[in-house]
């Protein structure tokens, strides 16, 4: 049994029975026993690598993880910056840490999930699927259009190994429920990188269905969903978007585990504080965040099991 260790500066959490054996999914002409088990890392805010060693798919991959916006740390003597300055990556850091990509499906175009894209991609040649908005920020970057898949929602593309079925989203009601914005890039946008961090914008929100060789991962970059649109997936994964503004939703967890069927594992998603750097405490939001879940679906779905997952620290799920 696995043990992953949450080092935070107020208190040691233990989670324990990070792999989980599930049941294999069967799937004609697919020999599950000689494949090997899902691995999972957390990169922060709604940020994941997961492989299942055929196939490697990023998610909003943002690992710069930038001071901007206000909040921060006294303690973090990065840069200020603010959403009117010119958006960068910290390459040395990303590099330190994705090698290689298959996939990167992108929720929206906010900078704290797209930020980073245009140099993993470059860097990667990995295929990206997001909104329109996603596509054309991306090539105004020089990503080429044949890495580049502009999807509104609905679609479910097979490719080798993987597919995956998108998912129309919504985003976080931010803003005490006041947040929103129906901004979109089309192929008429004329865009010049390198753009300020103000021109990621959303661009409409997506979730995706990512099937992997022995898992189906439902996967959320905000705290909110369309709920007709999961009814029936019922995957085995679900990443969970769990932050504050949830909170203002109308019974958002009880609607989310009833809709996608009670998932066996449920892995909170995007509830970190992520303009601090790795390594600092997240304490303050795992007690706002995590432990009010992790209690919540104790109550409403006995049989899930939640996975607090840790900043860079792998786990893997059979
Ligand atoms: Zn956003």
């Amino acid at each position: 049994m696995a043990r992953l260790s949450l080092r935070c500066a107020a208190a040691t959490i233990v989670f324990t029975a990070l792999v989980v054996p599930l049941p294999v999914k069967a799937q004609a002409g697919v020999d599950a026993g000689s494949s090997t088990p899902l691995e999972l890392t957390y990169f922060g805010a709604a940020g994941w690598k997961i492989t299942d060693g055929n196939v490697t798919v990023l998610i909003d991959p943002w690992p710069s993880r930038l001071k901007y916006g206000g909040g921060g740390h006294p303690d973090d003597d990065r840069p200020d910056y603010a959403r009117t300055d010119i958006a960068v990556s910290d390459t040395t850091l990303i590099d330190s840490l994705i090698s290689e990509a298959d996939f990167i499906l992108v929720h929206h175009g906010h900078f704290d999930h797209l930020g980073d894209v245009p140099y993993i991609a470059r860097k990667t040649g990995a295929k990206v699927i997001g909104t329109e908005t996603t596509v054309m920020i991306l090539r105004a970057y020089g990503i080429p259009n044949d890495q580049l898949y502009a999807v509104g929602g609905g679609e479910d593309y097979q490719f080798d190994g993987f597919s995956v079925r998108v998912v129309p989203g919504i985003h976080s009601a931010l803003n005490e429920k006041h947040y929103h914005d129906t901004r979109r890039y089309d192929r008429n946008t004329v865009l010049e990188a390198p753009l300020r961090i103000e021109q990621f914008i959303e661009g409409g929100s997506l979730s995706f269905l990512a099937r992997f060789d022995r898992h189906d991962i439902l996967t959320m970059g905000s705290m909110n969903f369309i709920e007709r649109e999961f009814v029936g997936i019922e995957p085995d994964i679900l990443l969970a978007g769990i932050n504050g503004s949830r909170l203002g939703l109308y019974e958002y967890d009880r609607r989310l585990l009833e809709t996608t069927g009670f998932p066996p594992v449920v892995i909170p998603t995007h509830w970190d504080n992520f303009r601090l750097p790795y390594g600092f405490s997240q304490q303050a939001n795992i007690e706002r965040n995590i432990l009010p879940f992790i209690e919540t679906v104790g109550e409403l779905s006995p049989g899930t099991r939640v996975i607090t997952p840790v900043h860079l620290e792998p786990f893997t799920i059979r």
